[in-house]
C-alpha cells in the first residue's frame, strides 16, 4: 500500500477513532473532521459519567491521536465549512463517521410540553454537551417518568436517583451536579411498551440499579405473566439475557424503605399523550398485549401517570449528509462491511453505517472492519486530484479556523 494515502474521516467518536488507529498501523494518513471543538463524540457526550471505565476508552483515543499522520481539525462542520464532494477531491477515501444524532418521536400529543424533553438532550445536559449544557430540567417535582426500555433509559433513570454525593466522584458536567443535588425527584416510573423479557436493558445496568445507595428498584408481579411468545423467547436466550430478565424480576414486589428512592419498572404500556395546560402535569398510558411475534398492540385500558418531568429514550435516528447516500427506511448510509454501496472510495462507521447499536464493542467491530476494508481496496483507488493543503485553504478563505486535539 502507498504511504501516501491521505485518509479523511467525518465524525470524532469511537468509531471514527477504531478506524483511524487501524488506517494509521496500515501505514494510511488521516485527517480527522468534528463539528463539536472536542472530540470523542458518544464516549465523551454519551456515556453515562458514572461509567467511568468506559470513560477511560478516551485514553486510547488520545495515543491515536499522537501517532505520526493523525491530525485533528475540530469545530469544522461537513456539509457547512466544507462539503464531502471537495473532501473526495483532496483524499483517496473519506469515511463518514457521523453517529445518529437524531433522537426518535412518539408522534403523541403533548410531546412538546414544557418538561418533556428527549433523552440526547438529558444524557448531553449531565455530560456538558455545548448544545444542551445550558438546558434547564425541572426538577422540582417529586416524580418523573422515562420512556424507553433500552440502556439510555435506564442511564437516565440512574442518574435521576442516584446519591448525588457518589456523583461527585464522577465525570458529570458541575452545573448538571448541582441541579441533581438540588432535585426532589423520588420516584421515576420505567416505561417500556413490550413486556420484561422484549426488554434490551442489559444484565450489568440492571445489576447496578440494584445496589444503589437508598434506591429500590420495583417490578409489578402481573408484567411477569408471560403469553407463550415471550416463554419461547425465554428458552432461546444467552446466559446474559437471561440474566437480564431474573433480575428485573428479582425486583418483583419489593417495597421502598423509608426515605429510599424508588424506580418502577411498568411493562406493556405505551405513552399516548403527555398531559398538563402549559407544562407536564402527567402521562396517559394505554395497557398493550403482545401478538404472536411479540410486538405491542394497544389494548382498551389506560391509566395515568401523574409527574413534573418525561424523558423520552426510545432510540436514535441516523441523518443523512449532502454528498454521501442514505437509506431513509433504515436510517442508515448503504454500505457493505463499510464500503458505501456504488461510491468507491466512500465509506461508513459507526451508527451511521449500522444503525443506533452496542456502543464501544460495536464501535471497535465496525471501526475496525471499515478500516480493513479501505486498506484492502487502497490499491485500486484512483489518486486524488487536489490534495489535504487544498482543504486547509479552502477553510481559511472561508474563515473556518480548525482547532487542535486537546491537551
Ligand atoms: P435501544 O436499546 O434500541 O432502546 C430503545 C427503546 O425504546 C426500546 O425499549 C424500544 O422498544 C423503545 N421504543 C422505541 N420506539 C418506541 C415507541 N414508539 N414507544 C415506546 N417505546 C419505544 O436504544 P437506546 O437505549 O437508545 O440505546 C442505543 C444503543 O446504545 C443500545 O445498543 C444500547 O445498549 C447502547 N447503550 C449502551 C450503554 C451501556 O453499555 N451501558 C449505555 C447506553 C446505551 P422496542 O424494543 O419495543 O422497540
Amino acid at each position: 500500500m502507498s504511504k501516501q494515502a491521505d485518509i479523511a474521516i467525518v465524525g470524532s467518536g469511537p468509531a471514527a477513532f477504531f478506524c483511524a488507529g487501524a488506517l494509521l498501523k496500515g501505514g494510511a494518513r488521516v485527517d480527522l473532521f468534528e463539528k463539536l471543538p472536542a472530540p470523542h463524540g458518544l464516549v465523551r457526550y454519551g456515556v453515562a459519567p458514572d461509567h467511568l471505565p468506559i470513560k477511560r476508552t478516551a485514553r486510547q483515543f488520545d495515543k491515536v491521536s499522537q501517532h505520526e499522520g493523525f491530525c485533528y481539525l475540530g469545530g469544522v462542520e461537513v456539509g457547512r465549512d466544507v462539503s464531502v464532494s471537495e473532501l473526495r477531491q483532496a483524499y483517496t477515501a473519506v469515511v463518514i463517521a457521523i453517529g445518529a444524532p437524531e433522537h426518535r418521536r412518539l408522534g403523541i400529543p403533548g410531546e412538546d410540553l414544557a418538561g418533556s424533553h428527549d433523552a440526547a438532550a438529558f444524557v448531553g445536559w449531565y455530560n456538558g454537551h455545548p448544545d444542551y449544557r445550558d438546558t434547564k430540567f425541572d426538577l422540582s417535582n417529586e416524580t418523573a417518568v422515562v420512556v424507553g426500555n433500552g440502556n439510555v433509559a435506564i442511564d437516565v433513570a440512574r442518574l435521576l436517583v442516584r446519591d448525588p454525593e457518589e456523583l461527585r466522584e464522577t465525570e458529570i458536567y458541575p452545573p448538571a451536579l448541582e441541579a441533581l443535588a438540588a432535585s426532589q425527584v423520588r420516584t421515576v416510573h420505567v416505561v417500556g411498551r413490550r413486556g420484561p423479557v422484549q426488554s434490551s436493558i442489559t444484565a450489568k445496568e440492571l445489576y447496578e440499579i440494584g445496589i444503589l445507595n437508598d434506591v429500590q428498584p420495583i417490578s409489578e408481579p402481573a408484567d411477569f405473566e408471560l403469553d407463550s411468545g415471550s416463554r419461547d423467547a425465554l428458552e432461546s436466550f444467552t446466559a446474559q439475557e437471561k440474566k437480564a430478565f431474573e433480575r428485573l424480576s428479582g425486583f418483583c414486589g419489593a417495597r421502598a424503605g423509608d426515605g429510599e428512592r424508588r424506580v418502577l419498572f411498568h411493562f406493556l404500556r405505551s405513552p399516548v399523550e403527555i398531559l398538563g395546560q402549559d407544562r407536564v402535569e402527567g402521562v396517559r398510558l394505554c395497557r398493550n398485549r403482545l401478538t404472536a411475534d411479540c410486538r405491542a398492540e394497544a389494548t382498551e385500558e389506560e391509566e395515568t401517570l401523574p409527574c413534573g418531568l418525561v424523558i423520552r429514550s426510545i432510540g436514535y435516528r441516523g441523518i443523512p449528509i449532502a454528498g454521501a447516500p442514505f437509506d431513509d427506511d433504515r436510517a442508515v448510509i448503504p454500505n457493505e462491511a463499510g464500503r458505501v454501496t456504488g461510491q468507491p472510495g466512500m465509506y461508513a462507521a459507526g451508527w451511521v453505517g449500522t444503525g443506533p447499536r452496542g456502543l464501544i464493542g460495536e464501535a471497535k467491530r465496525s471501526g475496525s472492519e471499515t478500516a480493513q476494508s479501505l486498506l484492502e481496496d487502497l490499491l485500486g483507488l484512483p489518486k486524488p486530484e487536489k490534495d489535504p493543503w487544498w482543504i486547509r485553504n479552502l477553510l481559511e478563505e472561508r474563515g473556518v479556523h480548525p482547532m487542535g486535539y486537546p491537551a
